[in-house]
């Protein structure tokens, strides 16, 4: 196999993509619309599901860097009531190694070891059908053909439209995202209650979550059902008055929690947007999507698992499969189909009773899909 072979997008799903791609002897070319790795906050922690993000960094060559790197202790998760009471408590054992977290940025930094990404370079279309190849138009005005366009760029996919028309939908529930920096220094008394991994608190149609990064950095997710333009009378970029109309949101919560909010550094906000669960397309020769641009899911875990996975899957069929990829990528398109589905459903299930009318019903999934 000598194609050329470009993907769109370097998150989990286009670095894993390109990644074993690289580990075959295949060249890549990684197109991205940062001008830089840093560029931009890498955003949370991810955990890693055995069998699902791990397989995929295991067929990278790369599970005992991420052994070493992540953090089996992140699993642990605890519930409190909107009063502050302490409703589940639950640690990993000491060899449990099925979830670890790992930060974005240093899943991107182990991911992206020897690639060679091209770094500023923003795709505003995919035309699939010229005369030599698939054309990638660039924001800059340029254009460059290859024989297979893999869209692995996000929500807002610029692959999407060359074999699909399908956009996101708004869920009805919004996520604002703010930070604690060096947690265990200045706010102590928070750091215990969060813990090593996650603590969640669930009310009526709204959550909040703090999950431990690496380093002392907590993020937190406030979430909760809104209309899409909630903010249509707030400044998004004044972080006080996001935090006065946050607290106002959250009023009635025990003071501990809600400190969450009020030690919280720039507020990020994050409506949450779906593509349909069933979202699949008739086959295109040259161009196919991976992660977010296939099956963009609420936020509860599988998302980046599912993305790196996929990004593995196919990298490793283009690697060893027939001369012509279309049949590779047409096999591979049916199993991502199948199985996004099902984690789709999932999660969007998953969702609706985590940011519920009825508190009970996070707790009563806590309790399903939580082990003993
Ligand atoms: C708050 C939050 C927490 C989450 N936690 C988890 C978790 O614990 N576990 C889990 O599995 N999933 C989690 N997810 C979901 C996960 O983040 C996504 O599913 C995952 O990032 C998808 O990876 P991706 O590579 O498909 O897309 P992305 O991560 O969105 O990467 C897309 C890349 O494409 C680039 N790009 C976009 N447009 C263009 C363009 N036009 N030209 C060139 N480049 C472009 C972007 O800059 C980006 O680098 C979470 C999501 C959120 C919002």
């Amino acid at each position: 196999m000598r194609h050329r072979i470009a993907v769109v997008g370097s998150g989990p799903a286009g670095l894993t993509f390109a990644r074993v791609l690289h580990r075959h002897g295949h060249p890549v070319t990684v197109l991205e619309r940062d001008p830089a790795p840093d560029a931009r906050p890498p955003g949370g922690t991810l955990d890693l599901h055995a069998g699902l993000g791990q397989l995929a960094v295991d067929k990278a060559g790369l599970l005992a860097e991420f052994q070493a790197l992540s953090r089996p202790e992140g699993q642990a998760m605890r519930i409190l009531d909107t009063d502050g009471t302490v409703l589940r408590d639950w640690l990993p054992r000491p060899d449990d190694r099925a979830n670890p977290e790992i930060d974005r940025g240093q899943l991107r930094d182990l991911l992206l070891g020897p690639l060679d990404v091209q770094w500023g370079r923003s795709v505003t279309r995919v035309v699939p059908g010229g005369r030599d190849g698939v054309l990638v138009h660039f924001a800059d005005g340029r254009r460059e053909a290859f024989d297979l366009v893999v869209g692995a760029d996000g929500a807002w996919s610029r692959t999407r439209p060359a074999v699909s028309p399908v956009t996101p939908h708004y869920t009805g529930i919004t996520m604002v995202e703010t930070s604690l920096d060096d947690v265990d220094t200045r706010h102590p008394g928070l750091a215990r209650s969060i813990g090593d991994g996650s603590t969640a608190v669930y009310g009526v149609n709204r959550s909040l979550v703090a999950q431990r990064n690496s380093g002392g950095h907590v993020k937190v997710y406030a979430q909760f059902r809104a209309p899409l333009d909630w903010h249509a009378h707030l400044d998004l970029a004044d972080t006080e008055a996001v935090r006065s109309t946050l607290l106002a949101l959250f009023d009635g919560w025990a003071a501990p929690v809600l400190d969450l909010l009020r030690h919280g550094t720039a507020f990020v906000h994050r409506p949450l947007h779906v593509l349909p669960v069933d979202h699949t397309w008739t086959h295109v020769p040259g161009v196919t999507l991976l992660g977010d641009a296939a099956h963009l899911m609420p936020p509860l875990g599988a998302g980046a698992n599912l993305a790196m996975l996929e990004g593995a899957e196919l990298a490793e069929s283009l690697a060893s499969g027939p001369t012509d990829p279309d049949e590779t990528v047409r096999a591979f398109e049916r199993r991502m189909w199948t199985r996004a589905a099902r984690w789709a459903g999932i999660t969007t299930a998953g969702l609706e009773r985590l940011v519920s009318p009825d508190p009970a019903q996070a707790l009563a999934l806590f309790d399903e899909v939580q082990p003993s």
